[in-house]
């Protein structure tokens, strides 16, 4: 029997957004033939909890979330768990083997609090977005609120994935999954022209 874990955060006006940015929010809304029907209607930034950010995010032109291929978001995937310092970008060093999947998601324990936004979360560095690329990986993960540290200008993480045509995932809850092999399925939202969707984000484990 599979195992299937659980990747996503739960969506509610008590997860914190990124600071500025549109906060999450449910509102019931009066049934559509006044029956006693329970309708109810979302508001939220398109980056909120576990999310997938297209290239269109960043990169004028380039694609928006409806137009990905499906195949980046289902199928192996390797977790590395690392150790990075608070507010430090990770290096290819980092990783203690070469990816054996073009999925990867990377758990760095610098976001414990899940109640409160941090500021302090590791990031990637643009070398490890090229090493990646070069081991043929097409998405990445984390269980950070970005791939760049916060305040980076330029987000040169962000754009080194979407010149490459690479896929961030983030927000990710990592905790407590162990580094390994699985299956990935975070597919996003068929949002038309958008620049990311929330996912639910989940490994299987055969
Ligand atoms: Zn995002």
């Amino acid at each position: 029997m599979s195992t299937i874990i659980d990747l996503s955060p739960t969506l509610s006006a008590t997860l914190p957004c990124w600071p500025g940015d549109r906060p999450f929010e449910r509102q019931s809304c009066p049934s559509p033939d006044g029956s006693s029907l329970v309708v109810s209607a979302i508001s939220t930034s398109l980056h909120f909890g576990a999310h997938v950010d297209a290239p269109a995010h960043v990169l004028a032109g380039a694609p928006t979330i409806d137009q990905l291929p499906l195949d980046m978001f289902v199928g192996p995937c390797e977790v590395f768990q690392l150790r990075p310092q608070f507010r430090a970008r990770i290096w290819p060093e980092q990783i203690p083997n070469a990816p054996r999947a073009s999925r990867v998601l990377i758990g760095t324990g610098t976001w414990p609090d899940r109640t409160q936004f941090t500021e302090e979360f590791a990031a990637l560095s643009v070398e490890l977005v090229d090493y990646l690329d070069r081991q043929g990986v097409r998405l990445v993960g984390i269980d950070t609120p970005s791939m760049d540290l916060f305040g980076a200008m330029g987000l040169d993480v962000h754009l080194a994935l979407a010149e490459r045509g690479m896929i961030g995932l983030e927000g990710l809850c990592l905790d407590g999954v162990a580094a390994g092999m699985y299956e990935l399925s975070a597919l996003p939202l068929k949002i038309a022209d958008a620049d990311g969707s929330p996912v639910r984000a989940v490994l299987i484990k055969a």
